[in-house]
């Protein structure tokens, strides 16, 4: 289930063209996610910028769940026929931690479909005095929707004061919300806090900021469609200070700045990769 999840996306990227293509194939290969490129495009090689001149050309690999979390911005040349290269920017590569790493519950139900159109912010109006309690705080949530009678998490994405990223409902399904709105349409990403009484963590904010990116690319929506949830509801979510970035236009900035320097590409932290990293994250140190 979490594959298939990635799988669409990755559908989506590569039928955004080129420009998806050479953000696809940035970085090793086996840590792209499987299948975001249509086999045909294999004859394709890159070479990453410091072996530009070698052999250790990186080429498409196939399907592979290999989900190594390395935050490399490497830079990326192709190298084809012609004598010339061309310098490419690469995408931010971004890990998530899959659900089955945080612990969450399985589906208590039957999930609906959606197509999304706009992304909204939110946060959980919890506050997160302690990351290391970030995961454990998101358990509780999806405990809590859960019992709410909610299917999962009401949210596609969640992101913790360190900039840690959870994955939560399929994406494919809408949300789910106990204010006057109707989520479908809406690519939810929330952050675990309470921004009516807390600051806003630099690492958050960039983290926000990446998935909304990744999000404007792979659903094909604008940065212009990022909104707060009380643009929707009566509600003050996602709280003052992360309504005031997008309020004054920085959050927005800094996504249209990530869309024009690579994109953003997504890796899967799962298994004990995926493991290690919550423990590190409820130790403290990440
Ligand atoms: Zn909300």
């Amino acid at each position: 289930m979490d594959r298939r999840t990635f799988l669409v996306a990755g559908g989506i990227l590569a039928a955004a063209g080129a420009a998806g293509l050479v953000r696809a194939l940035a970085g090793d290969g086996s840590e792209t996610l499987g299948q975001t490129v249509p086999r045909s495009s294999a004859a394709t090689t890159i070479q990453s910028a410091p072996t530009s001149s070698t052999t250790s050309s990186s080429t498409l690999a196939a399907d592979t769940s290999t989900t190594s979390a390395a935050p490399a911005e490497p830079t990326v040349t192709t190298a084809q026929a012609t004598p010339t290269t061309t310098t490419l920017q690469a995408a931010l590569v971004v890990p998530i931690i899959c659900k089955t790493a945080w612990g969450a519950r399985p589906l208590a139900g039957a999930l609906g479909a959606h197509s999304i159109e706009r992304m909204t912010v939110h946060h959980t109006a919890v506050r997160l005095d302690r990351n290391a309690d970030a995961p454990g705080q998101i358990r509780g949530h999806q405990a809590f929707h859960q019992q709410s009678g909610w299917a999962d998490l009401a949210y596609h994405y969640m992101v913790d004061a360190n900039g840690n990223i959870y994955e939560g409902r399929p994406f494919s399904a809408p949300g789910d919300t106990f204010t006057n709105y109707d989520p479908a349409g809406h690519f939810l990403v929330c952050c675990e806090g309470n921004f009516d009484q807390q600051d806003l963590p630099e690492a958050q904010v960039a983290s926000l900021a990446a998935m909304l990116a990744w999000g404007s690319d792979a659903f094909g929506i604008s940065p212009d469609t990022i909104a707060g949830h009380r643009d929707y509801a009566s509600t003050t979510c996602p709280g003052t200070t992360l309504a005031g970035i997008m309020e004054n236009g920085s959050l927005q900035a800094a996504v249209v700045a990530l869309l024009e320097s690579g994109g953003v590409e997504l890796t899967e932290a799962c298994g004990d990769e995926g493991a290690a990293l919550v423990a590190a994250i409820e130790a403290g140190t990440a």
